[in-house]
């Protein structure tokens, strides 16, 4: 009878002890929110020094924003430049990003992001992604944007790579885990985990030494867009559905400091049915932009900013693509759009023009006078610094595009350390962002092929911070 009542007790205290577990949050070094490539660099690297990382995804699948990068990522004075004969500066790449922020940005960090951007190149062909092909995107004075072989999008081969990387590592990945909140002190200065919830609406908390918040930007969030820029009532959206802003819910209570939130760029090649963004890197490999009526009325390589709005000033607020089979065949990227059947193709320019509507002879003269330009190597109509080759061989390709809302410049202000800076102006403890959520590198507008190289960067300096930490 005692030997009954002892294992009833034993099997009882171990219940209750279960029960307690169950109700305890769980604990890991560092917790990342948000899986695309600023929150999977951070998981990476921290793993890398020794760390326990649990990375939070909301959606069912990992890549966010990035997973959709088409065009590359900057950098200068790589290996692959080099390969390619490609002179290029640190201060050169300094003042491009600085140019296209108008000056406004937060100069310590846009040092930082040009001193390690070779580095985070070299980090991820090191883990097995291809970069060598080398372009040139427009507000840059130089080729700096890498990407895979043949002009290939850089989105669809960097997030297999890093998943890949992350499996390896044996990395806690949960997706359909959306963080809805931030374990803190009274006063909201120092953080010690995040609370989240599941997709079936089970809610659970994990306490860490650091949380590194990489949620992304708010480009599906009309709503809160609009009231940043009210200009962008209407627009249509490139982004994802989960990029909705979720930081700035989580960090309720903290009272973080946010910058540049009015600063919201348009991408000016976008398809206005589906949506789709046509990469820079197809202007940037030679096509040229005519309106409705068949003239050519910018410089095609103009700052984003800039160019969407001579678009918007244009009949229809909308203008036209046109490119020849060499710039399609230089650039694999365009494959999808063919594919999409969003390209009207045809033998001849004016065959193209009556397809899409835009007048005959004008289209014929404005590729002409373009040509023309293109031999003596100087856009005299409208100051083109980079122009790659005629458009003389057939077939031709056009396609009508829209400016759309593309990316958010402002996010949470992060000193040289990745660290969340309060409106009260100091560091709050073992809080880190990185990528689209935080603000200040790229400040009134991005530069085209930053983001990557701001997201990889940022995640890991944040992921090296926050591994400094959880080692104390
Ligand atoms: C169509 C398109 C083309 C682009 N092309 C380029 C390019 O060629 N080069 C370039 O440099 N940039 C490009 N960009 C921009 C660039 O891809 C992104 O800005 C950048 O990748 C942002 O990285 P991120 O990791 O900060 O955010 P994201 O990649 O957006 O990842 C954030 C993740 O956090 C998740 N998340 C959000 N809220 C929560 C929450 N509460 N809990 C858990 N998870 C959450 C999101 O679902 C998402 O998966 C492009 C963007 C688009 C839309």
């Amino acid at each position: 009878m005692k030997k009954v009542l002892l294992a009833f007790l034993g099997v009882a205290a171990m219940g209750a002890l279960c029960l307690f577990c169950l109700f305890l949050p769980e604990r890991t070094d560092i917790v990342v929110v948000g899986g695309g490539a600023a929150g999977m660099s951070a998981a990476i690297e921290a793993t890398e020094r020794g760390c326990s990382v649990v990375l939070l995804e909301k959606m069912s699948y990992l890549g966010g924003n990035s997973l959709r990068a088409t065009g590359g990522m900057n950098a200068a004075c790589t290996e692959e430049q080099k390969k390619n004969g490609i002179v290029d500066s640190l201060d050169s790449y300094y003042q491009d990003t600085m140019k296209a922020g108008h000056w406004l940005n937060n100069k310590k960090l846009v040092r930082l992001l040009v001193r390690n951007s070779a580095e985070s190149v070299s980090w991820l062909e090191h883990m097995g992604l291809d970069l060598s092909d080398v372009g040139r995107l427009a507000g840059h004075s130089i080729s700096r944007t890498h990407r895979p072989a043949g002009g290939a999008p850089i989105g669809t081969s960097l997030i297999p790579v890093l998943t890949g990387q992350l499996n390896k590592r044996g990395i806690d990945v949960r997706t359909e885990n959306r963080v809805i909140g931030l374990l803190h002190n009274q006063k909201g200065t120092e953080v010690f985990g995040v609370l989240t919830e599941t997709r079936e609406g089970r809610q659970y908390k994990i306490k860490a030494s650091a949380v590194i918040i990489a949620s992304g930007g708010f480009g599906s969030e009309p709503a809160l867009y609009v009231k940043m820029d009210p200009d962008l009532k209407g627009f249509k959206t490139t982004n994802q559905p989960g990029a909705t802003g979720d930081y700035l819910s989580i960090v309720e209570g903290l009272h973080p400091a946010l910058v540049d939130m009015s600063y919201i760029q348009t991408h000016p090649t976008v398809e206005p049915n589906n949506g789709v963004l046509i990469t820079e890197a197809v202007r940037g490999n030679g096509a040229v932009l005519v309106n409705r009526n068949g003239y050519r009325f910018t410089d095609e390589l103009a700052f984003r900013d800039v160019l969407s709005r001579e678009i918007l000033k244009q009949p229809e607020k909308s203008a036209y693509l046109i490119f020849d089979d060499q710039i399609r065949k230089s650039l694999s990227a365009t494959d999808t759009y063919f594919a999409m059947n969003l390209i009207t193709k045809a033998d001849t320019l004016s065959e193209l023009a009556e397809m899409l509507g835009i007048h005959p002879v004008v289209l014929s003269q404005s590729v002409q006078r373009y040509n023309q330009l293109v031999m003596i190597g100087e856009d005299r109509d409208f100051g083109r610094n980079d122009l790659p080759s005629e458009i003389i061989h057939a077939p031709f390709y056009g396609i009508r595009i829209v400016p759309a809302v593309h990316y958010c410049m402002g996010g949470l202000k992060i000193n040289e350390k990745a660290e969340v800076i309060s409106e009260s102006g100091g560091a709050i403890k073992r809080l880190f962002a990185a990528g689209e959520a935080t603000g200040g590198i790229h400040a009134a507008t991005r530069l085209g092929g930053n983001s990557l190289a701001d997201a990889v960067t940022f995640g890991r300096i944040a992921a090296r911070e926050a591994a400094s930490l959880s080692r104390r």
